[in-house]
């Protein structure tokens, strides 16, 4: 059906990216996003063949290649010697097995890029300043009613607003984000500060017992983007942008190798930032009449696979193949939940059993077959483009 008119509410990834499919589709979109002016966080995301496939679908792969970094490697380090526990080969390789790359982009020039392409396609369609509080349903459609008092009216209404979703409040009641017990810092550091010796090969994860230290290039290579994992018996706030004292981490991690070490003193000092990770129980539905959820706002998960930016993609690209493939709205809904809630549910449970493994494992009998990541959960075989929806 070409001629849906669907509201969405937030335009993070998954919403931009949903959008984006949706217009490609033939169909009218709105977004509404609460933020006065739109953009994302300065951090680092990876994205794996399964989503990569999407964005070279939509945005192009020239655009795509040419805002994401494809790293040659990627090692697991010990994380007091530095010494290469597990070792895996990326380059062309993903490319050749699977259809598209792995890379890694900077979260802004991503977010740039999708809602550069949403504007060109409509480019009164972008609302900011524009808070969800409730939706209303009649048998003629559903609207959405913001806390500036506008309403906006469509066929179908999407929520994308991520991990305290309103609309899922609306749709399925007031549980809670739970506190997961592990925390993160991240930064980004000029490659220009560092040593080189220090950063072959230019993804790499440090395994230690408890707590793990990734880095990874982005923006052609001249930042490096860091996460730092622990844990903590308590967290209050939900924030992803809390400044942090870099002191903190280096007191957290001054056990760690002496690459480790040279990233953290060349943070700058404003660019640390620390925040709690929070999930919240999987849904056994996600869609109620006209409307249905999509992304962290379905599917919050733990960072452990690196798949959540990734499932929000795989979810825009699902839905807009189920519309083009549905007689009407509520075909189209049942369609996109079908063909996404058990997998969306698989990659948040296992986040949560990789994120067990990562916080128990002794690095010293760490290797190849003890290792387990999206790749080895076969993750990176699933294609949106083509999946049956
Ligand atoms: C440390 C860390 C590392 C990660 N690394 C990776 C990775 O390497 N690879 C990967 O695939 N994923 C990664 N993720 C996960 C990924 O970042 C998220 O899953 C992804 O951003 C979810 O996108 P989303 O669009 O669903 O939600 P969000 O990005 O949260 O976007 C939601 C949008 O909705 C807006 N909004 C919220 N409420 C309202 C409202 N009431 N009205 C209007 N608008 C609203 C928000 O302002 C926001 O713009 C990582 C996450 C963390 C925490």
């Amino acid at each position: 059906m070409r001629d849906l008119h669907a509201l969405i509410i937030g335009a993070g990834i998954g919403g931009l990216t949903a959008a984006l499919a949706l217009q490609r589709a033939g169909c009218r979109v709105s977004v509404y996003e609460q933020v006065a002016e739109l953009g994302e966080i300065g951090a680092g995301v990876t994205i794996t063949p399964n989503a990569c496939h999407v964005l070279n679908h939509l945005l192009g792969r020239a655009l795509v290649d040419d805002i994401c970094h494809v790293p040659l490697s990627g090692a697991v380090k010990h994380y007091l010697t530095g010494e290469i526990l597990v070792d895996t080969e990326r380059g062309d390789l993903p490319r050749q097995k699977y259809g598209a790359n792995y890379c890694q982009v900077h979260r802004a020039d991503l977010h740039a890029a999708l809602a550069a392409a949403v504007a060109e396609h409509d480019p009164g369609c972008l609302h900011v300043d524009s808070t969800f509080t409730t939706l209303e349903e009649s048998d003629n459609g559903i609207s959405a009613i913001f806390t500036n008092g506008r309403q906006a009216t469509g066929d179908v209404l999407i929520g994308c607003d991520g991990i305290r979703s309103e609309v899922r409040r609306n749709l399925w009641g007031a549980d809670q984000p739970r506190f997961t017990g592990y925390i993160a810092w991240r930064g980004l550091v000029p490659t220009a500060k560092l040593d080189p010796a220090f950063l072959t090969p230019d993804s790499a994860a440090f395994a230690g017992p408890g707590r793990t230290f990734t880095r990874y290039k982005v923006r052609r290579g001249d930042l490096f983007n860091f996460v730092a994992f622990s844990s903590r018996a308590q967290w209050e706030l939900e924030s992803w942008s809390e400044r942090a004292e870099i002191a903190e981490v280096t007191a957290e991690f001054a056990d760690f190798a002496p690459e480790v070490q040279a990233i953290l003193q060349a943070v700058p000092p404003d660019q640390c930032f620390k925040w709690g990770l929070f999930d919240r129980p999987p849904l056994s539905r996600w869609t109620r009449g006209r409307a249905t959820l999509l992304g962290d706002a379905s599917h919050p998960m733990t960072p452990f696979l690196a798949q959540g930016a990734a499932m929000a993609i795989e979810d825009g690209m699902v839905l807009a193949r189920a519309v083009a493939a549905a007689d009407d709205w509520p075909e189209a809904l049942a369609r996109y939940e079908n063909a996404r809630r058990e997998r969306g549910t698989f990659v948040m449970l296992q986040s949560h059993v990789n994120a067990r493994r990562i916080y128990s494992r002794d690095p010293d009998r760490l290797d190849r077959n003890s290792h387990r990541n999206a790749e080895s959960l076969g993750l990176y075989d699933y294609n949106p483009l083509t999946v049956a929806v």
